[in-house]
């Protein structure tokens, strides 16, 4: 099979449009801010710094596990309704149908909730790219961007 599967996924942001984040490297929660597509205001980075640890990883490596699991259920039923367009495809021009009622029978997950932890802190080198840290951490902030050390 190679049908290639897009399923477009919203994640939930904050009141103040953050989306929370989990540093592969130390496996902490944080929220960057998520910028519009196309804003002209976001920075175009191939990494991001943990704004806990420091440490950079890739800019697709940042997703919480409840956010991968959701994601994972969320393409259930786009995978489920190319299954049964391919049954149906498959037996086009036969004199026979194939049970309309087939189907995988994955559920839709229920939608995550974002609730409005954490505190907002803006790097002076990038303040276009603010971020949210745990309230102990606001003291000690890496940027996203540049990773340079701040304290709000
Ligand atoms: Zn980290
Ligand atoms: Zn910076």
């Amino acid at each position: 099979m190679n049908e290639e599967i897009r399923v477009p996924v919203s994640l939930p942001l904050d009141s103040d449009g953050f989306l929370r984040r989990e540093c592969p490297t130390c496996g902490r929660e944080f929220k960057w801010f998520s910028h519009e597509e196309g804003d002209a205001d976001a920075e175009a980075v191939d990494q991001y710094f943990c704004p806990l640890c420091g440490v950079a990883s890739g800019t697709d490596s940042w997703w919480t596990p409840a956010q991968l699991e959701y994601m994972q259920g969320v393409s259930g039923p786009a995978i489920d309704q190319l299954a049964r367009d391919m049954i149906a495809d498959a037996f086009k021009g036969l004199k026979f149908k194939p049970n309309r009622s087939f189907s995988l029978d994955i559920q839709t997950p229920d939608p995550l909730a974002e609730p409005d932890d954490m505190t907002i802190v803006e790097p002076p080198c990038h303040p276009n790219e603010p971020v949210k840290v745990p309230d102990e951490d606001a003291a000690r902030v890496h940027c996203l961007v540049c990773g340079s050390l701040f304290s709000a």
